[in-house]
């Protein structure tokens, strides 16, 4: 167990750094965040940012030498970088980053622990791609094995005339598109000792393959669903040896649900938790990796919705407090562009 001042390194220097470090201040611990330049918003909340790329050495000695234990918010950080912490002193373990980092990894993992997923073909060539339209069919996604978040790096295929596109140089998979009533995700946290808990899955909405909002309650469809993906999710983390917050995603089908993709982090589902859960995923992140027992999971409001701001609408936003029961987390990023997740809202109907 990490004693009262002790120093949580996190690696990345994103919203979701900036939350963490909010939320270990008050369990008496600090945060040292860890990232390449750009605009870290962590650095603000953090006690202390160190500024390095990631395979810079000495920097990372250094890093290492000045942290009790080390996490990250961020999951393409280099393995490598995350093995350069001696081991027992970076949770989640980095296998984690390894399996999460790569489609074609993450969906033959959970395959093997008896998860339902579209249907895929790694693709590396043209020659490839063609054969797997043959196999798979239209429509379909082509994605990029690594380095794609909220729905960059993806193309959607209808046509043969949308299979014209220039294939990326790096490797892609090319999913069948699921039809599916609504998505939601399971967020669970693993303690130190191996106890998990999860918290109350709501319904995911994406606009332009973007998160643009999570709402609790989140409907029959997907509550029939949940137990089945908890249960998924559980083996997942048991079998990684999993300590702090993890995500999976799934569409809530007709044939039950079918494993999307899986986050080995603090997710953006699970913003609501802040206000409207008992313990927080940011405050049961630090709580496991301090090794803390961890927090009561259970929602506290009636109904909960977490919106995202994006972009421009950030200036505003502040008008959106005209009504009492939302709050606001902006996450004080100076680089204002179109699509850009600026920060937050979550509305809470009291119980
Ligand atoms: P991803 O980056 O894989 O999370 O994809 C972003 C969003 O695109 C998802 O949340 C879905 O809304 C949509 N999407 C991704 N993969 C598929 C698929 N195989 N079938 C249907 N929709 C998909």
């Amino acid at each position: 167990m990490l004693k009262r001042g002790s120093t949580i390194g996190v690696f990345g220097g994103g919203q979701l750094g900036r939350m963490m470090a909010a939320a270990a201040a008050p369990l008496g611990y600090r945060c040292i965040g860890y990232a390449p330049e750009g605009d870290n918003v962590a650095a603000l909340l953090c006690s202390d940012f160190v500024t390095a790329e990631w395979d810079d050495e000495a920097a990372l000695a250094d890093f290492a030498s000045r942290c009790d234990v080390v996490t990250w918010e961020f999951e393409n950080v280099p393995v490598a970088t995350a093995r350069a912490i001696p081991q027992g002193g970076i949770f989640p373990p980095p296998a984690a980053l390894e399996t999460a980092q790569d489609r074609l990894n993450e969906k033959r993992f959970v395959e093997v622990l008896g998860g339902r997923t579209a249907p895929y073909v790694p693709v590396d060539s043209r020659a490839d791609l063609d054969a797997a339209l043959d196999t798979i069919g239209l429509p379909a996604i082509l994605k990029t094995r690594r380095d794609g978040y909220d729905g960059k790096g993806q193309w959607r295929i209808h046509s043969a005339d949308d299979a014209a596109i220039d294939l990326p140089a790096a490797p892609t998979i090319l999913e069948g598109f699921v039809t599916f009533e609504a998505e939601f995700s399971i967020v669970l946290v693993r303690g130190q000792d191996g106890e998990m808990r999860v918290w109350d899955s709501t319904r995911n909405i994406h606009e332009d393959g973007v998160l643009s909002a999570s709402q609790f309650p989140a409907g029959p469809q997907i509550e029939a669903q949940v137990d089945e993906a908890r249960a998924l999710a559980k083996k997942v983390a048991q079998k990684l040896g999993y300590v702090g917050v993890l995500t999976l995603e799934f569409f809530a089908t007709d044939d039950g649900p079918v494993f999307n993709e899986m986050a080995p982090r603090v997710h953006n589902s699970g913003h609501w938790t802040i206000e409207g859960a008992a313990t927080s995923q940011f405050e049961n992140h630090i709580r496991a990796v301090a090794g803390l027992p961890l927090g009561n999971t259970r929602t506290v409001a009636k109904a909960v919705e977490m919106r995202n701001i994006l972009g421009s609408d950030i200036e505003s936003a502040h008008a959106l407090l005209d009504d009492g029961d939302t709050h606001l987390h902006d996450y004080g990023k100076s680089d204002i562009r179109e699509g850009r997740k600026m920060g937050h809202v979550t509305r809470l109907a009291r119980r």
